[in-house]
């Protein structure tokens, strides 16, 4: 990357994280900015969380126009923050923070962007899912989903008692739902997944270097749609499984891409 068209006028966004060398963000907005000639430009900052409050300081003093907030800050950030959309105060996570008029305002774009994405396939109104996992990526998919109007989900995570925490969240903003918990050795998630039209991997597992499926690819039958928000590499072990049984599968790339080109928008 050169600095090439770079000028006193350009304007500084970035993303915040901890690690961050190997973020997609700055090669997908930058050659954005240059295709539509805008006079922006992208930075990764790697920063430690114990300075993620300075940097946010920071951000503002320097007149940045916004930043994506990435692994391990997303919740974190919070605190720095004068407002925050309806989506992020329900997840509970910021992955996008637009800096105007003086304000800090904290928006999660990963809850709209995987449903952008995932409806290209299939429409999630009065469909049952089972979701693997209950961080920060699931609650994200959880809200989206709840959004779209999703009848019922299954959470399915390691930790039961994390899986409870968005339970009970999902409880509080969508009283209709109807919301059940497992884990992934459990014969009640065997059994629940069977009812369940659309499974969503939101834990890293099957990413490179956590190699694996987070469930047994017994439980996959060719009536599931499967979606893993994992997209390195671009077919996971369970996406593998998954086709190898007939199922449609998507991975989440394409959340990557939409995510960001809400953030673009905002900003
Ligand atoms: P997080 O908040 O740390 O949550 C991790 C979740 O995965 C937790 O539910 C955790 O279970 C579970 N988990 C972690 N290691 C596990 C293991 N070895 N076996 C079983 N479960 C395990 O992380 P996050 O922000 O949700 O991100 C999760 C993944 O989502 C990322 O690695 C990334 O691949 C993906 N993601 C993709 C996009 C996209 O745009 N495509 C965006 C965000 C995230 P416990 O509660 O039991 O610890």
């Amino acid at each position: 990357m050169t600095t090439d068209g770079v000028r006193a006028s350009t304007q500084m966004v970035g993303i915040l994280g901890w690690p961050v060398r190997h973020s997609l963000s700055p090669v997908m907005h930058n050659s954005e900015f240059r295709r539509l000639g805008l006079d922006y430009v992208y930075l990764a900052w790697e920063v430690a969380p114990e300075f993620l409050e300075q940097a946010a300081r920071g951000l503002r003093a320097l007149g940045a126009v916004g930043y994506n907030v990435t692994i391990p800050h997303k919740q974190a950030i919070v605190t720095c923050l004068d407002e925050l959309s309806a989506e992020a105060k329900m997840i509970g996570a910021v992955n996008v923070v637009c800096l105007k008029d003086g304000r800090a305002i904290g928006y999660n774009t990963d809850a709209a962007g995987w449903r952008d994405d995932i409806e290209q396939d299939i429409p999630l109104a009065g469909r049952s899912l089972f979701l693997i996992g209950a961080g920060g990526a699931a609650r994200a998919v959880a809200v989206g989903a709840c959004l779209a109007g999703v009848r019922r989900i299954v959470i399915c995570n390691r930790r039961y008692e994390t899986a409870e925490a968005l339970a009970e969240i999902l409880h509080h903003h969508f009283p209709k739902l109807q919301v059940e918990c497992g884990g992934p050795t459990s014969g009640e998630c065997h059994q629940r997944i069977r009812e369940c039209e659309v499974i969503v991997n939101a834990t890293p597992v099957g990413m490179a270097g956590h190699g694996g499926s987070p469930i047994p690819a017994e439980w996959l039958a060719p009536t599931h749609y499967v979606y893993d928000t994992v997209y390195t590499p671009a077919e996971t072990p369970l996406l593998r499984a998954a086709r190898e049984r007939g199922c449609k599968t998507r991975n989440g790339i394409g959340m990557l891409v939409r995510q960001g080109a809400r953030a673009f928008r905002l900003w």
